[in-house]
């Protein structure tokens, strides 16, 4: 059976942080139960469409999914069961923020099957969470992670930013410190540098110059720290601002940049499905009055489409494109599409080929004849040097 990638979107939060362009907003209760249930019905109307497919990955995120109740939530993860067929090992990821969840919270959770938390930490120092206008302080997030792993998660994700308002390269390093000291530290760890976003509040107070952001250089040397630090306490790094111990890359994730199947349900939710792109709209009354009728921007996509975003989304993994699959989907070898762009890259240190895959699965090798003889080619990837250019890189891709 073909694989396919479940996505919740769940657009409430307790505040709107100010750097945050997300569809999420707070909502009273019974809108949150309103579109709990308009949540189910899509699900629901959509399961005939894939019944040639098991669901090797679902993510509830958002928003914060642990702003609904959690009964919504054990009832959503019963309906995807009881409509679709579910892998046994399947991997279920939810986003909680500190400050939304306990203990109780936290075992219904993973008694309902959830068995990835992804936590919304962002700095340890309460000061820099203030000046974000986020919620919660270390101290929540220290007794919410201990608490998962009390009721039984094995695989917690802890999300970390960079860049941030007022932040020096000290405090941020004590973040990642503080992180890494946690009794039985996160398997996972996403470290994104803050954008300032238009039509936010920060994008208001970058207008005026009222933003104190560290300077690039200083961004820089976070973005070099954070590698360091996390390599140095055994983290591998598997995609551009992601970190995991061995065996913890996120699933879910990695299906998104190697082009797996997924199906987006809830407001402004993606859907790529054998090539064709599909996607929610926006607006939450119209979505709780007709769920299952809600799909826009229908897109198939062409081969050379296809071809750009295997590239433009594969090169964010450290492992790179498998050349043998490239050859296998499109019928022509890499080289055969990118040769000048692949040559060139290369040149400049910033495109390598690799011999192994990182993630686990078997490679599919490529033998090609060239002058010098027969030469494996497995995997194109960035180099150090190409990850630190990635976008430059990566829109050289764009045929
Ligand atoms: S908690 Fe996350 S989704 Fe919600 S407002 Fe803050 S950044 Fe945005």
């Amino acid at each position: 059976m073909k694989t396919l990638e479940l996505y919740f979107h769940i657009p409430f939060c307790v505040q709107k942080c100010l750097y945050c362009d997300f569809l999420s907003a707070p909502a009273d209760e019974g809108t949150k139960r309103k579109y709990m249930e308009a949540l189910l019905t899509e699900t629901v109307g959509s399961a005939v469409q894939y019944q040639e497919y098991v669901v090797d990955s679902i993510f509830i995120g958002g928003g914060t999914p642990s702003t609904v109740a959690v009964e919504d939530m054990e009832h959503l993860l019963e309906t995807v069961r009881g409509n679709y067929t579910v892998a046994e090992d399947v991997e279920i990821t939810i986003e909680i923020n500190p400050g939304t969840v306990d203990a109780e919270k936290l075992s219904r959770y993973r008694k309902a099957g959830i068995n990835r938390l992804s936590i919304g930490m962002q700095s340890a120092k309460d000061e820099e969470m203030v000046r974000l206008g986020r919620i919660h302080t270390w101290q929540q997030f220290e007794t919410a992670f201990r608490d998962a792993r009390r009721v039984g998660f094995a695989n917690i994700n802890v999300d970390i930013m960079s860049a941030l308002p007022g932040q020096s390269v000290e405090s941020y390093e004590e973040t990642l410190q503080k992180v890494l000291a946690l009794e039985n530290p996160p398997e996972h760890i996403s470290a994104y540098s803050l954008i300032v976003e238009e039509g936010t509040p920060f994008g208001e107070m970058y207008e005026k110059n009222l933003l104190q952001l560290p300077d690039e250089e200083t961004d820089r040397f976070m973005y070099h720290r954070t590698r360091e630090l996390l390599q140095g306490a055994g983290y591998h790094r598997y995609e551009i601002s992601n970190y995991a111990k061995p065996g913890y890359a996120c699933k879910h994730n990695c299906g998104y940049w190697t082009r797996k199947n997924y199906v987006g349900f809830g407001i402004g939710a993606a859907s790529l499905v054998e090539n064709v792109r599909f996607r929610n709209g926006d607006d939450i009354n119209i979505y709780m009055e007709e769920p299952c009728d809600h799909k826009e921007e229908i897109e198939v996509l062409t081969i050379q489409e296809q071809m750009e975003e295997t590239l433009f989304l594969g090169l964010r993994l450290t492992e790179g494109v498998d050349a043998g699959e490239f050859a296998e989907t499109f019928g022509k070898t890499l080289e055969e599409i990118y040769g000048e762009v692949i040559a060139r890259n290369m040149r400049a240190g910033l495109l390598q080929w690799q011999e192994k895959k990182l993630l686990g699965q078997e490679d599919v090798r490529v033998e090609q004849q060239s002058g010098a003889g027969t030469m494996l080619r497995h995997r194109l990837a960035l180099t150090e040097m190409g990850l630190d250019v990635s976008n430059y890189v990566m829109a050289q891709f764009l045929l």
